[in-house]
């Protein structure tokens, strides 16, 4: 059954990066979307623009005090929108019974109640924030399964994944899939001597060769941890095991990820980066729409390289595969201190190669248990920030 029209979104970050592009996608097809909610932490002027430009019925803000503002801001514009604030205003416009669409695009650990809101609720839910997937790993796919919600992969790589198996989907065995190829371009310290790593400034991370994307995004890419979380992201989306996903350094970022199959076809996704294509691929599924991206002129790109992962240069890809082969709450531990570490690297308070050194400090000193429910999430995520606090203290 088509979907009505116009369909009604709600986007959760949409002051971010991916929120941004998600506005620029559907402000090119007004006859299809309409935006129900805007949320932000910060950047409040910005989101009251956004409030102007689309109107949303919701604006979520993280504090009593930034909804005064806001409210501030738009007084007297005859806008319909009713600004909330907190986790609960953002759980009630991911759930709302008038939505159809909800874009998780909320960065970290924060995104993964109103995440689970819209899956509860049967949404269309566009997921980019692949840290609620990581850390919540079976509860979140429990979830999933028990409800009438559709997931659709906006990071690249498993949104190239989805383009490239089958649809309808149910395992990789039944597809014929031998192996998925995660490509990652390496990030900005590639080829940069080992011996000078220690010394990179957090800007100079952040200066990502072909993406443009937030913060800590942009840091877990220079250090690979990104890749690690997509492996594991891979793993939960598509129920591979871990031997079936190879990681591929493929610096030009146009082959976004492959999928090989048992007759000896490798079928890749490829594209300009340029993240409003994922975006547009997902809200449409399974139509096409104009994402404004331009096409793909390969004559002009002249080459593709791949390589295999230096593990020297990366030793977060070793890390991630340790958590995901420990199983239960180890990957939420790799999550939860990697956010602690890229955080204080990012305030100049640990150097860059100390980032893999503390989340395997903290993966070595807990027991992985087993991930019953969001209780026993919630309390390894907690656990394993403390101890991420006191290894940085410890320093
Ligand atoms: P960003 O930092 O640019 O934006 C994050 C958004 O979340 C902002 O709107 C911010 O206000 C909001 N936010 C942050 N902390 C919050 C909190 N505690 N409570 C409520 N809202 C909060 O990040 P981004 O680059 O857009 O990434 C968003 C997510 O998408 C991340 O999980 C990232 O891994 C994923 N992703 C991003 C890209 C990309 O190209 N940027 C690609 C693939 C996946
Ligand atoms: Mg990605």
């Amino acid at each position: 059954m088509p979907s009505p029209i116009p369909q009604s979104v709600s986007i959760l970050g949409s002051t971010g990066s991916i929120g941004v592009s998600t506005l620029d996608v559907l402000a090119r097809h007004p006859q299809r979307y309409t935006v129900f909610a805007l949320t932000a932490r910060e950047r409040i002027a910005e989101l009251g623009q956004q409030c102007r430009r689309f109107a949303p019925r919701y604006a979520v803000v993280a504090s009593e005090q930034g909804a005064q503002q806001l409210r501030d801001l738009i007084k007297g514009e005859d806008l319909p929108t009713e600004v909330l604030w907190g986790l609960e205003g953002l759980c009630q416009v991911a759930a709302a019974p008038e939505v159809d669409v909800v874009m998780a695009a909320i960065v970290g650990a924060a995104g993964l109640h109103p995440t689970l809101a819209a899956v509860e609720a049967g949404k269309k839910v566009l997921l980019a924030n692949k840290e609620s997937l990581v850390m919540a790993g079976p509860v979140f796919t429990r979830a999933l399964a028990a409800s009438d919600a559709q997931l659709l992969p906006i990071d690249s790589e498993h949104n190239a994944i989805f383009q490239c198996l089958p649809q309808p989907y149910s395992s990789l065995e039944e597809a014929g899939v031998e192996k998925i190829l995660l490509t990652g371009s390496g990030g900005p310290f590639r080829a940069r001597p080992v011996g000078e790593l220690h010394r990179v400034t957090p800007d100079e991370a952040c200066a990502h060769p072909n993406w443009s994307m937030g913060r800590k995004i942009s840091v877990d890419s220079a250090t690979m941890m990104n890749k690690g979380l997509e492996f594991i992201e891979a793993c939960l989306l598509f129920d591979a095991r871990p031997e079936q996903i190879d990681v591929v350094v493929h610096p030009q970022s146009i082959v976004h990820s492959m999928v090989q199959y048992r007759d000896g076809s490798l079928l890749a996704q490829m594209g300009n980066p340029d993240m409003r294509t994922p975006i547009a691929h997902a809200l449409a599924f399974p139509e096409r729409i104009d994402s404004g991206v331009a096409a793909l002129d390969l004559i002009a790109q002249g080459r593709l390289d791949f390589e295999a992962p230096d593990p020297q240069r990366f030793p977060c890809l070793r890390l991630a595969r340790e958590a995901m082969d420990a199983g239960g709450s180890a990957p939420t531990v790799l999550n939860a201190a990697n956010e602690i570490a890229v955080d204080a690297f990012l305030h100049g308070r640990l150097s860059f190669t100390s980032i893999p050194a503390v989340i395997e400090r903290v993966l070595e000193s807990v027991d992985a248990v087993e991930l019953t429910g969001l209780d026993a999430v919630e309390t390894a995520d907690r656990n394993a920030r403390e101890l991420a606090q006191k290894v940085l203290g410890a320093l």
